[in-house]
């Protein structure tokens, strides 16, 4: 099983780390040859608006719809925005494939930028680091959409079946509890897609 890390623009080489860490085998993708191989993909937080124009210019977002169900994909941060359906005040943007309706920098500035600890039942028991920089706000999610976190009654980590959005940036922290839940999640869609 291999992940991929898409390598264009943000925290790429924070992903790369953890799952080095976490012995998971990764790599960087930025060709559609890279894509072909890997079973999962990050798409990292950064600037959403630099990824999706890149993306589009390689064709990548393409690729990626392409791979439809069969591809597992996690969106941290402008990840997550790239992944949702319908952007607030803005064209939807490269992807598209969850049902979430998103709102950028919602919660201000850099200067708002927070850390805190969230509560992840499904996950573990205690709670995880979470850090949001200039992070996203969901403001609607269709009921196709779980969510496994909260943060002060909103959605900041929701799953609609292969695909995985969080509103923070686990791969700035040292927990490796979500990293290892996408290893999960990938495992699982790979051998259905597998039929074994
Ligand atoms: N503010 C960024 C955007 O809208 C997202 C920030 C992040 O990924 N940490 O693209």
């Amino acid at each position: 099983m291999q992940i991929g890390v898409l390598d264009i623009q943000g925290s790429v080489e924070e992903h790369l780390a953890m799952l080095g860490k976490i012995g998971a085998s990764a790599v960087a993708v930025k060709t559609k040859k890279d894509l072909d191989e890997v079973d999962g993909l990050i798409i990292p937080g950064g600037e959403s608006t630099t990824i999706g124009k890149l993306m589009k210019k390689y064709r990548l977002d393409e690729e990626i719809k392409k791979r439809g169900d069969t591809l597992t994909i996690w969106g941290s941060c402008a990840g997550a925005i790239l992944l949702a359906k319908k952007i607030r005040n803005r064209k939807p943007d490269a992807l598209g494939l969850m049902d979430i309706e998103i709102a950028r920098n919602a919660y201000g500035r850099q200067i708002d930028s927070f850390e805190t600890k969230l509560s992840v039942p499904s996950l573990r028991k205690q709670k995880i680091p979470a850090i949001f920089i200039r992070a996203p706000r969901v403001k609607k999610a269709s009921p196709k959409v779980k969510v496994l976190a909260e943060y002060r009654g909103e959605p900041v980590m929701l799953q609609q079946e292969n695909l995985l959005a969080t509103m923070f940036h686990p791969e700035l922290t040292n927990d490796p509890t979500i990293h290892r839940y996408f290893l999960e999640l990938v495992a699982t869609y790979a051998k259905s897609k597998n039929g074994y």
